[in-house]
């Protein structure tokens, strides 16, 4: 079997390359939606006030019906943004529906390594931890089931001695690449977790196609 490029996390219309791109949905109205190409849905904790908690979960449940959608999320928590208990209570009430579906998440975090461990400390499902730039410490303490992955986005090709260890340091059987909002090729990203794993680029797509088909197998 060809492997396939991953993006396992963008926010930008599909575009033609040889691979498959999971597309954040912002929790769209199901009856409205025709796209068929994979998408996650989930509410970010920038846009909390969007719905009502039952409008919310009507959609997201009968969203992830749907056979391409692969994950909830992105959902999070932001510690740079406002209500934070508000954003708290919406997150694992997501988590919950998540492991009630038995889907994968894919995870916005900023300054709440705390509280993160604290909701996903039960959940056995696929955790994605997207645009990923802490360390592998931190990693391992959110790894509670071996079901954590962190998802590569543009930060690894800035210089973070942080991020550049955690990349060598961590299985590759645990990685993912992303271009999030950002208009960076993907394959460049490939490229740059090819250099610091040493390892040509067809065995890390390899890898991380592997990794998708194991946690989002249809
Ligand atoms: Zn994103």
């Amino acid at each position: 079997m060809n492997s396939l490029l991953i993006n396992i996390h963008t926010h930008r219309k599909a575009r033609l390359f040889n691979g498959i791109e999971l597309r954040n949905a912002y929790v769209p109205d199901p009856s409205k939606m025709t796209i068929r190409y994979p998408i996650s849905v989930g509410l970010h904790p920038w846009f909390i006030t969007q719905f009502s908690k039952q409008v919310l979960r009507e959609r997201l449940i009968s969203l992830c019906q749907l056979p391409n959608c692969k994950a909830i999320g992105e959902i999070g928590l932001d510690n740079n943004y406002p209500n934070f208990s508000v954003q708290l209570a919406l997150f694992a009430w997501q988590v919950a529906i998540a492991k009630e579906l038995r889907m994968p998440v894919i995870i916005h975090q900023f300054k709440s390594h705390e509280n993160l461990q604290k909701i996903l400390r039960n959940f056995p499902e696929p955790i994605i931890l997207h645009g990923y730039n802490g360390s592998i410490e931190q990693w391992k303490q959110l790894n509670f089931f071996n079901n954590t992955y962190i998802s590569i986005g543009y930060n690894v090709l800035k210089p973070s001695k942080k991020l550049n260890n955690c990349i060598q340091a961590i299985p590759a059987n645990r990685l993912f690449a992303e271009t999030d909002q950002s208009n960076i090729k993907i394959e460049t990203i490939y490229e740059q977790l090819a250099l610091l794993k040493s390892e040509p680029i067809p065995l890390i797509v390899n890898q991380i196609h592997e990794n998708y088909n194991r946690i989002m197998p249809h």
